[in-house]
């Protein structure tokens, strides 16, 4: 989390009472709206267990949150978004801001327990002061609707991984985003979020949902083309006359960056 918040500007560095937050920031996703409503569990079960000093328990709330929660899923799924997006898209944005949120309620969190490694963190942070001197996160967000429509979502992920699986058992596909997935969703979610969005989510490149009775998945390998820089294909691949090897967001992303370069050295 260190590393993708190396250049996240955080509003009011050296005043940890006033944090960046996510809804300063501009739209959450529902992967954003989830993790934090998951933080919000966290720092709830932390404190009453240090109420309780039950040590054993903060550190397997932690353990769990980090591995399962924050990597495999979290981290995982908006990598994307935090490689591959301009630095200054909303969307990153808004998910360093989240980020932001998380380290600073783990370091508080562990503190007690992981105190060097708490205290480096946070300094290196820039955040001010020591660890040590903070209190606990307060749980406040009040739970929306983000963890059960996840739910329903994982539950999804679970029918195309299958579905994938056999694909690649079959040598029809090589790794995920290459596959073209056809998914027939049972649940209302897949109504409610947009394609781009789960897509994202499922951390695919081809997706097609139609709504049936039943869940289930088939995947072909995709006709798009690989784009060079985000690795997903992309209908876009092949269309540009300057970077046909690039799908259009990142070729957006690069001519930005090239214009801000060219800017710098005229500058
Ligand atoms: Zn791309």
């Amino acid at each position: 989390m260190l590393g993708n918040l190396y250049d996240f500007p955080v509003a009011g560095v050296g005043d940890p009472a006033r944090p960046a937050s996510p809804r300063h920031v501009g739209a959450t996703t529902l992967i954003d709206r989830w993790i934090l409503e998951r933080l919000n569990d966290v720092i709830r079960d932390c404190r009453s267990a240090y109420e309780e000093f039950a040590f054993h328990k903060v550190y397997h709330t932690l353990n769990q949150f980090c591995a399962v929660d924050l990597s495999s899923l979290y981290i995982d799924i908006t990598k994307d978004r935090m490689y591959c997006d301009a630095p200054d898209s909303p969307r990153r944005r808004v998910t360093q801001a989240v980020m932001h949120e998380i380290f600073d309620a783990l370091c508080r969190l562990l503190a007690p327990i992981l105190a060097f490694t708490a205290e480096e963190a946070w300094r290196y942070s820039e955040a001010g002061g020591s660890v040590h001197l903070q209190e606990f996160p307060e749980p406040q967000r009040r739970h929306d609707k983000a963890s059960a429509q996840v739910a329903e979502l994982l539950r999804l992920r679970g029918v195309i991984g299958q579905a994938i699986e056999r694909a690649r058992r079959e040598k029809l596909i090589g790794n995920t985003l290459e596959a073209a997935v056809v998914l027939h969703s049972d649940s209302d979610v897949t109504e409610k979020i947009d394609k781009e969005e789960l897509e994202e989510f499922f951390i695919l490149s081809d997706l097609t949902i139609h709504q049936a009775k039943e869940a289930s998945a088939s995947v072909m390998k995709t006709l798009y083309q690989k784009c060079a820089r985000c690795w997903r294909h992309r209908p876009a691949v092949g269309s540009s006359k300057t970077h046909p090897d690039l799908c259009d967001r990142c070729e957006s992303v690069v001519e930005a960056n090239k214009r801000h370069v060219t800017d710098e050295i005229t500058e």
